[in-house]
């Protein structure tokens, strides 16, 4: 494990959107939360690993989710999106990077996300193997505007501080 007052060497972005729609389970960050309806996707679409999936792939140079996992492939139809990001960190370690730090937004209109907040940052942490406090959960709705505010979809942003492996 990696404290936070680790020297940061790169800094890593990721977006990520899905609708949401009837006949699905609403994952986030791997918890599951009861919804009569869930967001929408070939893998569990689980928003917040695919945004911070990305986070980490850009902040170690590999490209985005598509690359990695197509949606294209069989094989993740359904995916457990922890899987997903349990392999994005063996191609960050094998690039030569551990993650340090991982701040997040989640953008949803409901459900009421501040229950779930800790379990989430508690599950991160669990699989990036960095301390509860280098995980960041922050949820806001989107003031009824637009399609999330409509409860149409779900957004997360999501940056990853990450360290040269010594
Ligand atoms: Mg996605």
């Amino acid at each position: 494990m990696i404290g936070i007052s680790e020297m940061i060497d790169r800094i890593g972005h990721g977006y990520d959107l899905h609708r949401m729609g009837p006949g699905r389970k609403l994952i986030l960050a791997g918890i599951e939360i009861p919804m009569p309806e869930g967001l929408v996707g070939h893998s569990d679409a689980d928003v917040v690993y695919h945004a911070v999936i990305d986070a980490l792939l850009g902040g170690a140079g590999l490209g985005d989710i598509g690359e990695q996992f197509s949606d294209q492939d069989p094989a993740y139809k359904g995916a457990d999106s922890g899987v997903l990001l349990k392999r994005t960190l063996e191609l960050v370690a094998e690039a030569g990077y551990c993650p340090v730090n991982v701040d997040l937004t989640i953008i949803a209109e409901r459900p009421k996300l501040g229950p779930y907040k800790w379990a989430m940052r508690e599950r991160l942490a669990e699989l990036l193997e960095v301390a509860t406090d280098a995980v960041s959960v922050k949820a806001k709705t989107n003031e009824g505007l637009g399609e999330t505010g409509k409860g149409e979809a779900i957004i997360c942003h999501a940056i990853a501080g990450l360290a040269k492996k010594s």
